[in-house]
């Protein structure tokens, strides 16, 4: 079993990009992961656009295979890209407060203050979706190499029913991922494969729900 493009045939499957549900007859997006329970493969499911910058690569293959129509399938190729150039920028997540001053930011290194506004990121290995630690909002574009998109994803996946963030708050996130985009600090490295968060034992794995 491949990867698949298709109508969603019920409401039931849960976009694993932006935690929303995926309304019957949409358009959605299957990645086959090995099955952790079992021989075979499972299916991971996206919303297009949550596939195109959540799982970059694996997705441009499956847009390229697919015959069908897909709507903006332009757009969607356009970002499946930057996440090919950009490895992290697939990993940003949703944005939340800090509930702690605890955890450090995966760019600068700088302890994140309680309350201030970061990033969460995700990393997928081996077919699971992990915690990867967090970046300030204003380190993001630094961190991934590029911000392409990245408000509407923000909004998508961090304005559900939980989400105390105002328009007060949004505009806050919006100026701070406007920051320019800088070199590396020194020590980060330019490692593009993920290995960066194994000194990172002060970050809390996931301390907010
Ligand atoms: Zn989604
Ligand atoms: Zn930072």
């Amino acid at each position: 079993m491949g990867d698949v493009i298709e109508p969603a045939p019920s409401g039931r499957s849960k976009c694993r990009g932006c935690q929303r549900k995926i309304d019957k007859g949409e358009l959605r997006y299957g990645e086959a992961v090995p099955n952790a329970f079992g021989a075979g493969d499972a299916l991971h499911w996206y919303h297009p656009r949550c596939g195109a910058e959540r799982r970059s690569e694996p997705f441009a293959a499956a847009l390229e295979a697919h015959e069908g129509d897909v709507p903006e399938r332009a757009e969607l190729a356009e970002l499946a890209a930057v996440g090919v150039a950009h490895p992290r920028w697939c990993r940003l997540a949703r944005a939340e407060r800090a509930p702690s001053g605890r955890a450090r930011c995966q760019h600068c290194r700088d302890l994140i203050e309680k309350d201030a506004l970061r990033i969460a990121l995700e990393r997928v290995e081996d077919g699971m979706t992990n915690p990867a630690g967090f970046v300030h909002v204003r380190c993001a574009g630094s961190y991934a190499g590029s911000t392409v998109g990245l408000l509407e994803r923000l909004r998508r996946s961090s304005s559900g029913p939980k989400s105390t963030f105002t328009p007060d708050d949004w505009d806050a996130i919006a100026q701070e991922l406007d920051a320019p985009i800088t070199e590396s600090p020194a020590g980060d490295g330019d490692d593009t494969d993920g290995d960066d968060t194994d000194d990172d034992e002060s970050a809390p794995a996931r301390d907010t729900d």
